[in-house]
């Protein structure tokens, strides 16, 4: 595929954008009223042509994650000749989901991947690598290594290897830019550094970071952005990925904010009561992709919590831009006395530099209170003030164990190093 950057509405005036936003929104339900069963059930009363403004959409049913997984196969809208590739969403929770991806939808996800890199100011000089594991049924880096790819830009997949392999590729190849999670590229970076490597030197000047992101709500850089920025001496691009639009959002080289695809998703945040809230009021992220054909969904709701940033970018893009994502509702714990956040357990230790790695292992049954541990790996001694810390910081008081590297990744199944939060409450 070759990479048409005139085909993206990202640069048109924000009125031309709405206009065609309404008749991809009204073409979009057309299709989902014909070629998605669950949807022709749904939506059986609806005429697409009384949606008179983006807006309208807020007339439409929400889609939940609950409808996936009690209904996933009914989302399945080519027939299975089509199916060009098949990946799975986890989340962080529950069941394993399978999505279908049509040849068109593998192209979408490359126009994605590229528009992004396009964004950040990438060019044929650049060489990357890519530290994402592109196996595993995911989809987490497949946008960027297929955008690209359809760009001619150098790519290595290095993917998730041992220390001593990371670290010979990086001299070896000598990247500009890596595409990597942040709680890695801390642990790898400051292991680099211990060996005597000169890493503030080295040939990485720009990373793309995913899975966490890299800035707090004042879109500053927070805890573990600032300790890969300051290891690694490059600038950070946060990027929010979402495996059920296949679509993520991201940076520009203004960085304020991360710009939506408006051709290929319209973003909406609703309050708790499913209400559109004004730009920077914080609600949740609900999408609804355009242009899918595998699993086309309607005004899904991701349970991430975030806003809309008000006004328009130094870039020119006239698209929607949201911040990092706050909360993910889908994981609130509740514990006998309260409710808490992962993200703000999470966020608290990170900025704690002596802790080499983690995991929060949540668990619980229906009508009881949920439970928590933390299983980390840092000094024996550190334990009462890591207590106070996140009492401090995240107002909770959960059970903590010191443990090593080997327990904490058998928790984590041979997964991603990134996997901080195991819920088995849904298992
Ligand atoms: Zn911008």
């Amino acid at each position: 595929m070759a990479f048409r950057p005139e085909l993206s509405w990202e640069f048109l005036s924000k009125d031309e954008i709405e206009f065609r936003t309404l008749k991809a929104i009204r073409n979009h339900v057309a299709h989902l009223k014909e070629d998605s069963h669950y949807y022709s059930q749904i939506l059986k009363e609806i005429d697409h042509s009384e949606i008179d403004s983006p807006d309208d959409i807020s007339k439409l049913p929400f889609t939940g994650r609950t409808d996936l997984v009690n209904n996933l196969q009914q989302f399945w809208s080519i027939p299975f000749e089509q199916v060009a590739e098949m990946v799975v969403t986890r989340g962080l929770t529950g069941l394993p989901l399978v999505f279908i991806l049509s040849q068109g939808d593998l192209e979408r996800l490359a126009f994605n991947g590229a528009l992004e890199i396009n964004a950040i100011g990438l060019t044929s000089e650049d060489r990357v690598q890519i530290h994402l594991t592109l196996d595993g049924l995911l989809i987490a880096g497949m946008s960027h290594y297929r955008g690209l790819n359809a760009l001619g830009i150098n790519t290595s997949r290095v993917g998730h290897i041992p220390f001593d392999k990371q670290k010979h590729y990086i001299d070896l190849l000598k990247p500009t830019v890596l595409i990597s999670t942040p709680s890695y590229l801390k642990v790898f970076g400051q292991r680099l550094v211990e060996s005597g490597y000169d890493l503030p030197n080295s040939s990485i000047k720009k990373i793309f970071c995913v899975g966490e992101s890299v800035r707090n709500e004042a879109l500053e850089i927070n805890s573990i952005g600032k300790a890969v920025q300051e290891l690694y001496n490059a600038q950070l691009f946060s990027v929010y990925g979402v495996t059920e639009f296949s679509v993520s959002y991201s940076e520009c080289a203004e960085q304020n904010g991360c710009h939506s695809h408006p051709e290929l998703i319209f973003t909406e945040i609703v309050d708790e009561n499913g209400n559109p809230v004004p730009d920077g009021t914080v609600g949740e992220l609900v999408g609804t992709p355009l242009g899918v054909e595998g699993v086309p969904l309607l005004r899904y709701r991701t349970g991430d919590i975030t806003f809309k940033l008000p006004g328009t970018c130094n870039c020119g893009r006239n698209s929607d831009r949201i911040g990092p994502i706050l909360k993910r509702k889908s994981q609130i714990i509740k514990l006998k006395d309260k409710t808490v956040y992962p993200l703000a357990i999470t966020g608290a230790l990170d900025e704690l530099d002596y802790i080499e790695d983690y995991v929060l292992i949540i668990e619980g049954k229906v009508s009881f209170p949920d439970q928590a541990t933390l299983h980390i790996v840092a000094p024996a001694a550190r334990l009462d003030s890591i207590t106070v810390h996140l009492r401090e910081k995240a107002e909770v008081s959960i059970p903590i164990l010191i443990s090593n590297v080997a327990t904490i990744n058998s928790f984590r199944g041979g997964t991603r190093r990134e996997v901080k939060i195991i819920d088995k409450r849904n298992q």
